[in-house]
């Protein structure tokens, strides 16, 4: 069975993990957000992808959900001492990817391809695609004004409300290459469990992937990232009683509207009506085993 799963980074990594444990890796594709990306002290940056491979290679701060383990903090350190910003967060070890990364792309090469050398050096078999190699930025509308996703989220914490959000270079950014042929020759398409607007939004905004759910052929089921109206971690929670109305599974299923069959949510939310085939496990990915469940009840879907 050959599944395509869209992804952020935590609740996307979380379920990749999930698949990984529970069918072979290399049938999975996982296509991830790019709109976080960001250049900063001269490194580019794409904090999703990274969350999905150092989560997959093992390599991941559970503790803090980004980043690695067993990280240190010397080179920002000293940045921070020569008096360069660094509200963003860079580690030793990541510093040493983000250098790979970043000479690569100034030579020209696409992002996938540094992608797939990165998650081969890593030993991760599963098939990680940036959406688009194109470049793709999440911009935030808020009451203080429209802001980059990164100033937003990482610097002001994202304390502010969230009015809308639009997705810079989107019009004109095309999937990145085996994104479509993953998608179409897919029996599963999965939605993971991450932020509809922030995470999932950049994904469906490159027109070619949304037409391709549109037009779909194998099912394509949505994991809901709130569990009794509860975002596990970060502002999706807030981002829906906002923007969608409530929190509610119905308030999930209405961001994927036209383009999944069915939304997996958790026992808590068992008894609201969705509007859509609801398949219900638990959703909660916090060891292998309910890892396994959730991936195990997602895999019945097409069932
Ligand atoms: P980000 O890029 O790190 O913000 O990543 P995502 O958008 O992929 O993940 C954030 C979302 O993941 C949040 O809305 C969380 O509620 C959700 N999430 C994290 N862990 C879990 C989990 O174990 N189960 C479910 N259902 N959602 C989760
Ligand atoms: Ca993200």
């Amino acid at each position: 069975m050959r599944v395509a799963v869209l992804a952020g980074g935590l609740g996307g990594s979380r379920f990749a993990r999930a698949l990984a444990e529970t069918i072979p890796p290399a049938d999975v594709t996982v296509v991830g957000n790019v709109g976080d990306d960001l250049e900063i002290l001269g490194l580019h940056v794409s904090p999703d992808l990274d969350t999905i491979l150092y989560t997959l290679a093992g390599l991941l701060d559970e503790g803090r959900g980004w980043g690695r383990a067993d990280e240190s903090w010397r080179a920002l350190e000293t940045a921070s001492a020569l008096g360069a910003e660094t509200w963003f967060q860079l580690g030793d070890r990541d510093i040493g990817l983000h250098l790979v990364r970043t000479e690569a792309l100034r030579r020209g090469e696409p992002l996938s391809s540094v992608t797939a050398r990165l998650a081969t050096a890593l030993g991760v078999e599963m098939r990680l695609l940036p959406a688009t190699d194109d470049r793709l930025r999440t911009r935030v509308r808020t009451p203080v004004g429209e802001l980059s996703f990164q100033d937003w989220f990482v610097r002001r914490q994202h304390r502010d409300e969230v009015d809308g959000v639009r997705f810079e270079g989107a019009e004109t950014a095309s999937p990145a290459p085996g994104v479509l042929e993953a998608l179409v020759g897919a029996d599963l398409v999965v939605i993971a469990p991450s932020n509809p607007y922030v995470s999932v939004g950049p994904i469906l905004a490159v027109a070619e992937i949304r037409r391709a759910l549109e037009h779909r052929s194998a099912p394509v089921v949505a994991v809901s990232p709130l569990i009794a109206g509860r975002a596990v971690r970060g502002p999706a929670d807030r981002m829906l009683a906002r923007l969608a109305g409530g929190t509610t599974p119905a308030h999930v299923a209405s961001c994927y509207e036209g383009l999944i069959d069915a939304l997996v949510v958790d026992g808590a939310d068992a008894d609201e009506d969705a509007g859509i085939r609801t398949i219900v496990a638990g959703t909660l990915m916090r060891d292998a085993e309910a890892r396994r469940r959730l991936a195990e009840a997602v895999l019945a879907v097409p069932v």
